[in-house]
């Protein structure tokens, strides 16, 4: 089969390799589509280490077969993949919140070869956990690919009340600020806004008619100031940290309202994670602070459900489709700042 293969760090070919067979309790896919995301981009720019020389994790597959021992699984289903695979023993994983592990999980594309190939095979520990989401007929196979991405927002978005926030602002407008915020609209948040320094990338989403409220570029406008001329002086009920700034969650802490929720989204710098607050600010309002670490099958479930719906309009985010032999163009598409791209998928 065909597979994108990271041959050194920062170098990646699209090769032959073997087609792999499902062991005892695994299921081989064929990848019917996958997507490239941000993490993805600090592995093949040799930033990340991974276990595998193939890498890719948000993907629709179907069935081609399964090892010996698997029930409930067969070839022809459609399906998309949930990531994290806890130890199943531990108290989180017992409760169903693998990605809390306290043996710390492991990760489908990270840790086993991901969709960045014609083939993959799932582990018998993701089969076991119910790493397999069905699609539903008639999801297409793009949709199929955000569902990932997408059960991560749902994950962090479970700590703020959207339904009851006049206005949530997200500080980031790559695709996980977009579909925080997109989350958040689904769920009934007043007004959303997306703050970004890059204008260019504003513009393009304004475009897209997502039902996002206000694109403000930040480098431009004061966010203070602006979050003050907007609600009245009151504050955000919600700011969601959708970007590796840390900053941003200083920030984000003074344009909050009384009792509002400041959501930490996006992992910081391990260099240097640090970063000062005004705590009596979090004391006297009563401010709230999350984090938002990967996500279990229940936000799988849901956010395939928004998708599938239309509450969240997932086919508008596709920007362009790359066959796996241009592996590397997609790559430079997803990077390249000057390339209006949101999301960019790989057809195998
Ligand atoms: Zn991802
Ligand atoms: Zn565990």
């Amino acid at each position: 089969m065909k597979a994108a293969v990271i041959v050194k760090p920062g170098v990646i070919e699209v090769r032959d390799v073997p087609t792999p067979s499902p062991a005892s309790g695994e299921v081989l896919l064929k990848v019917d589509m996958a997507a490239l995301c941000g993490t993805d981009q600090r592995v093949l720019r040799g930033e990340k280490d991974v276990d595998v020389a193939i890498v890719g994790h948000e993907l629709a597959g179907t069935v081609v077969s399964v090892g010996e021992g698997v029930t409930g699984v067969k070839a022809g289903e459609r399906y998309a993949v949930q990531t994290v695979i806890g130890c199943n023993d531990c108290s989180m994983c017992v409760a169903g919140r693998q990605n809390l592990c306290e043996n710390g999980f492991k990760a489908i594309g990270y840790a086993w070869n991901g969709a960045f190939a014609e083939y993959m095979t799932i582990p018998k520990a993701g089969v076991d956990q119910g790493c397999l989401i069905p699609l539903p007929d008639g999801m297409s196979d793009d949709l199929g690919t955000l569902i990932e991405p997408l059960s991560c927002c749902v994950n962090g978005m479970r700590y703020l009340p959207c339904e009851t926030m006049k206005h949530v602002l997200i500080l980031g407008a790559g695709i996980i600020g977009v579909l925080n915020g997109l989350v958040a609209k689904a769920r009934g948040a007043g007004c959303v806004t997306l703050m970004d320094p890059m204008q260019k990338r504003l513009d393009m989403l304004e475009r897209m008619e997502l039902g996002i409220d206000h694109f403000v570029n930040n480098r431009v406008t004061d966010p203070l100031e602006w979050v003050k001329d907007h609600t009245g002086g009151r504050g955000v009920d919600g700011v969601v940290v959708a970007a590796s700034v840390k900053q941003l969650a200083s920030q984000g802490l003074k344009l909050l309202a009384r009792g509002g929720h400041l959501s930490v989204f996006a992992g910081m710098s391990k260099q240097d994670p640090v970063e000062a607050m005004d705590l009596n600010r979090i004391h006297y309002l009563e401010l709230n602070v999350h984090g938002a670490n990967s996500s279990v099958r229940r936000d799988y479930i849901e956010a395939r459900d928004l998708l599938q719906s239309g509450k969240v309009p997932g086919r508008k985010l596709v920007t362009h489709t790359f066959p796996l032999v241009d592996f590397n163009a997609a790559f430079a598409a997803q990077a390249d700042p000057e390339v209006d791209s949101l999301k960019v998928l790989i057809q195998p």
